[in-house]
């Protein structure tokens, strides 16, 4: 895992835009918390969007009181798509909605993938999507002799933010939490209490493949930010030639565009 180098774009970006927002690095992501630097890492672009959004507190929440506090104060909107009811912060809904209005008028749609979990999810949500990825990998690694049968039981009963640092231990030695247990388990689901669904940013997109789709949602401030996570879209809220002032580079990745945090 690269170490934080306060020298590179993003953290500058962080260092200029935190203090606008009145907090520190240190409170959003703790220093020596490898797996807040992760997320921070992966999943940081909406730490850097416009104004008009409210990224969390905090880069990993720890309790369903902390994220609807947050969630609460953020405030959200929301629109019924087919049959699912999603949820999203008041400017990312006016600009998929703006979205959905441009594809609509060329023949296309923007729909949400896996109903209301497109959108809005609660602490509990990722949790839950943590364990349908933690548990049957800590299973099938039992099986394979990778893990001992005490292993598996210390790991079980672990608080869930020690589970996620062991787990990124783990993987380390190619011992894989994703659900194809090929790649982390962060390229998989997020780590609990750190989705950008739980920031009410994030919206995942069944016509993600379609070039046409993609460069709409862009240019309504959507963007593609957690490299191999291809329906997942981020609201940002820029324009896509400012990204790189916001700390952002583009990576190529399936043939499409990632705007990544630059930690390098
Ligand atoms: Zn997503």
């Amino acid at each position: 895992m690269p170490a934080a180098n306060p020298a590179s774009p993003f953290y500058q970006t962080l260092s200029r835009l935190l203090p606008e927002r009145g907090m520190t690095l240190a409170q959003l992501c703790p220093d020596g918390d490898p797996v807040a630097q992760r997320v921070l890492h992966d999943y940081g672009a909406m730490f850097v969007g416009a104004e008009s959004i409210l990224p969390p507190p905090v880069c990993v929440f720890t309790s369903e009181q902390d994220v609807s506090q947050f969630q609460e104060a953020a405030r959200w909107a929301s629109a019924t798509i087919g049959e699912a009811t999603v949820e999203l912060q008041p400017a990312a809904m006016a600009a998929l909605l703006r979205a959905r209005a441009t594809a609509s008028k060329e023949g296309l749609d923007i729909t949400p993938r896996d109903g209301a979990e497109a959108a809005r999810r609660g602490y509990a949500d990722t949790v839950r999507l943590w364990n349908s990825r933690f548990l049957p990998a800590l299973e099938h690694w039992l099986n394979k002799g990778r893990l001992t049968m005490d292993q598996v039981d210390r790991l079980r009963t672990l608080p869930i933010h020690s589970q996620v640092s062991e787990v990124l231990e783990l993987e380390k030695d190619g011992i894989f939490f994703s659900k194809d247990l090929s790649k982390s388990v962060l390229y998989s689901i997020a780590a609990p209490g750190s989705s950008q669904h739980i920031a009410m940013l994030a919206f995942d997109v069944n016509e993600f493949f379609n070039p046409r789709v993609r460069e709409i949602m862009t240019a309504e401030g959507w963007f593609q930010t957690v490299l191999s996570d291809l329906p997942h879209f981020t609201f940002l809220g820029l324009v896509e030639s400012r990204l790189p002032e916001h700390g952002l580079k583009a990576v190529e990745a399936n043939g499409q565009t990632f705007w990544i945090p630059d930690i390098g």
